[in-house]
C-alpha cells in the first residue's frame, strides 16, 4: 500500500485529507508540525508528504530544508506542498527548497489525485 504523511496544524484539514487519501487507497499517517513530520520521516519514510506551509514549531519551509539536509533519511519522500491563494508567492520558494508539486487549498479529490499522479504515485 502507498503511504502518505499528512502534515498540517489544522485537525480539520488533516481529517479531510485523510479521508480523500484513503479513498485513493493510501495508508495515511498524520503530523501536526514540521518537527513531528521530520521525526516520522526519519523513522518510517512515507512515499509522499502532503505539507502545509504555516505551522507552529517547524514550518513547511523549515521542514523541507531539514529534509534536504538530513542524512538519517534513507529514502526521500515525494513532497506535495499545500498553499492558499494568498500564499501563491511561496510556491517558487517551496519548489526551490525541494517540493515536487503543490496543491491549492481547499483541494478536492480530483485535484489531489492529479497532483499525486504527477509525482508518480497515483
Ligand atoms: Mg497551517
Amino acid at each position: 500500500m502507498k503511504t502518505c504523511l499528512v502534515v498540517d496544524d489544522s485537525k480539520v484539514i488533516r481529517k479531510v485529507a485523510r479521508h480523500i487519501l484513503e479513498t485513493l487507497s493510501f495508508e495515511v499517517a498524520e503530523a501536526e508540525d514540521g518537527q513531528q513530520a521530520l521525526t516520522h520521516c526519519e523513522a518510517t519514510p512515507p512515499d509522499v508528504v502532503l505539507l502545509d506551509w504555516n505551522m507552529p514549531v517547524m514550518t513547511g519551509m523549515e521542514f523541507l530544508q531539514a529534509l534536504g539536509q538530513s542524512n538519517v533519511i534513507v529514502r526521500r519522500p515525494k513532497v506535495v506542498f499545500c498553499t492558499t491563494e494568498n500564499g501563491i508567492a511561496h510556491i517558487k520558494a517551496a519548489i526551490e527548497a525541494g517540493a515536487d508539486e503543490y496543491v491549492m487549498k481547499p483541494f478536492d479529490r480530483d485535484t489531489l489525485a492529479s497532483k499525486l499522479q504527477i509525482v508518480g504515485l497515483a
